[in-house]
């Protein structure tokens, strides 16, 4: 079970590398480290538990 994600900033464009709790699932909002705008991460888990995220815009 994968708890580090490395992201692309949808507004900066920088990769951050971000660490989610592995019982975390589903839609949030974390701000970006760099700039500081909102990020919406989904995270989606497969039946191993391996995550993948997916980040956009949360405004
Ligand atoms: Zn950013």
């Amino acid at each position: 079970m994968n708890t580090e994600f490395w992201v692309t900033c949808p507004y900066c464009f920088e990769q951050v590398e971000i660490y989610i709790e592995p019982d975390v699932e589903g839609e949030f909002v974390q701000d970006c480290e760099v700039c500081c705008q909102p990020w919406r991460i989904r995270l989606v888990r497969d039946a191993e538990g391996m995550g993948f995220v997916e980040v956009t815009r949360a405004q």
